[in-house]
């Protein structure tokens, strides 16, 4: 039926009840309107619409909490689809900006939030090291080794 099913038990997930606890425990969901993992996992595996999922930003809001998952009567492996659905999405270039914005910062810094001038001197009043600056080189190889400067075009 497709990739997804490369990896995950077609069984498993025809083992869903549609009881939607999934979507009612999610987090994201309470915030973002129209997100749904419930109808990310029925439109991809059971709908075919693999294409529509695959170039769909709604996709980039799973946090990866594993929440649905461990909320999950079956113990479905949800959160792994929808974490397989995200790295099929990278593949294919369809990365939010954000997204790509904050992979560069932490090959350019080390960090994913840059330290300011502003963090060092509270850190400095709570008696805190001032933080040493990442190496960047073994960020930029483990990076370059995941495939993650082609997918995203990082220079
Ligand atoms: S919680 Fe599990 S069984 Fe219920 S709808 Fe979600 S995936 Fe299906
Ligand atoms: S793993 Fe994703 S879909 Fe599941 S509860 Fe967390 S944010 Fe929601």
């Amino acid at each position: 039926m497709g990739k997804a099913l490369d990896l995950y038990d077609e069984q498993e997930f025809n083992a869903c009840l549609q009881c939607a606890i999934c979507t009612g425990s999610c987090p994201t969901a309470r915030v973002i309107e129209g997100y749904n993992p419930r109808e990310i996992i029925l439109r991809y595996i059971m709908y075919g619409e693999q294409e529509e999922v695959l170039n769909s930003t709604m996709i980039w809001h799973c946090t990866t909490c594993h929440t649905c998952q461990e909320r999950c009567p079956h113990s479905i492996r949800i959160c792994g689809l929808l974490t397989h659905i995200m790295n099929l999405a990278a593949k294919r270039g369809n990365v939010p900006e954000t997204l790509k914005s904050g992979i560069k910062l932490m090959i350019e810094t080390g960090w994913s939030i840059q330290a300011t001038q502003r963090s060092d001197r509270i850190r400095e009043e709570l008696g805190l090291n001032r933080l040493e600056k990442p190496n960047t080189d073994e960020i930029r190889r483990i990076f370059s080794e995941a495939g993650l400067d082609t997918i995203l075009e990082l220079e």
